[in-house]
């Protein structure tokens, strides 16, 4: 029966295997043996390898072991988990902040803490799978809305029986298209309809806005959401999810939220990297002016190459290709040229979607650009992409 699973994937070119990378997530990784320009990695600002949060994250290994015991409500709550919920709190603005270890995590504990049966929720269509699987657990009538297309919100949103607990749900950057949720639009209706929102800002996080706290800041609208999601696991290069909002709303998180509750408490390596990369987001804004001018070198040198891009507006920036085996194609002959960044297929994106996600960082050098700009040409045109 699992063979037969996997040879039907195979067959439609859906099969995914797990490749080992022998060195840290910079700009360049080894991979089976061999250096290249990684071009597919979250760690947006370079904090997963940033001096200051490796040696935070030895420390902490050094005092407070290398697991937390047990869950955070027995006796898995240590000082490094409490220190980084107090920088989050301050960093984003709100009187406390909750963390979980994953984002997903977060997401399919939040959702169902939010909203249950009686409830409708409202989702963009390319809502992340944490969200739409928080949406299903929480057992609320779920409707999708096309993405970005506040016309089509609007109408559910006035068809919607009256007096339902409504609940918008979308990612802040669309994590495998990188455009951005238009949040002022989305806050409007929330307010003329009387719903609530969710963002799930795990890419814009650290990288957006004025201070990086995010595509809520971008978007002007902190104080219009009253809760904030993100993860501490892409820009801020270490692992776990997060909650920002009223001491109230946090309290209730503890006392209601099985994710939180029912899991051991993340390592206190992790909790100690994320409170030093927060503190270096706030002490380095140039690695955020950093990325974005890397951005624009590979979105320009990509565009004047011809390749077809997604909308996106974020350093997350999409090739689309169409069907998965050219996708699967194209990540063949990247890994030819010494670019490693591999083909999104679905079900992650919808089909005839695949895509190469290329992501950019901040520790990306011009040479390593322009190198994988070369690379990228020179796989474009053995594809006939370009
Ligand atoms: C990565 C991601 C998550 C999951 O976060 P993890 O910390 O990796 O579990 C949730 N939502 C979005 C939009 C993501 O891109």
């Amino acid at each position: 029966m699992f063979k037969q699973h996997l040879q039907k994937l195979g067959d439609q070119h859906l099969l995914r295997r797990l490749r080992t990378i022998a060195s840290a997530t910079g700009p360049t990784v080894i991979l089976e043996g061999r250096e290249v320009i990684l071009l597919s990695s979250n760690n947006y600002l370079g904090l997963a390898t940033h001096p200051t949060v490796v040696e935070a994250a030895i420390a902490a290994t050094r005092r407070y072991g290398g697991g937390s015991g047990a869950a955070r409500l027995v006796c898995g709550t240590l000082t490094p988990h409490e220190a980084l919920e107090t920088a989050l709190a301050r960093f984003k603005g709100t009187e406390a902040a909750l963390t979980f270890a994953a984002g997903y995590l977060a997401n399919i504990g939040v959702i169902p803490a939010l909203i249950g049966k009686d409830g409708l929720i409202l989702a963009d269509r390319l809502c992340h799978a944490s969200l739409i699987d928080g949406c299903r657990l929480s057992g609320a009538t779920f409707r999708v809305y096309h993405h970005r297309d506040m016309n089509h919100l609007e109408q559910l949103l006035a068809r919607r029986t009256s007096g339902k607990p409504t609940l918008i749900v979308t990612d802040g950057i669309f994590s495998m298209d990188g455009d951005i949720a238009p949040m002022k639009d989305i806050a409007q209706l929330a307010e003329r309809y009387g719903a609530t929102i969710y963002v799930d800002d795990a890419h814009g996080t650290g990288i957006l806005g004025p201070t990086g706290r995010g595509t809520l800041e971008h978007c002007g609208v902190e104080s219009r959401v009253p809760y904030h999601m993100g993860t501490l696991s892409k820009a801020i290069g270490s692992a776990g999810g997060y909650l920002a909002g009223s001491a109230a709303f946090i309290a209730y998180l503890v006392n209601t939220c099985r994710a939180f509750t029912y899991t051991t408490a993340p390592p206190p390596a992790t909790a100690a990297a994320a409170t030093a990369a927060i503190q270096v987001i706030e002490q380095e804004p140039d690695r955020r002016a950093r990325l974005w001018q890397n951005r624009e070198r590979l979105a320009q040198g990509l565009t004047r190459l011809g390749f077809r891009l997604a909308a996106s507006e974020s350093p997350i920036l999409p090739i689309i290709v169409g069907d998965p085996d050219r996708a699967m194609n194209l990540a063949q002959a990247l890994i030819d040229q010494g670019v490693y960044a591999p083909a999104i297929r679905p079900p992650t994106v919808p089909p005839a979607t695949s895509r190469i996600r290329l992501t950019i960082t901040a520790d990306h050098t011009d040479e390593q650009i322009d190198q994988a700009l070369a690379g990228l040409e020179r796989a474009g045109r053995t594809l006939n992409l370009i």
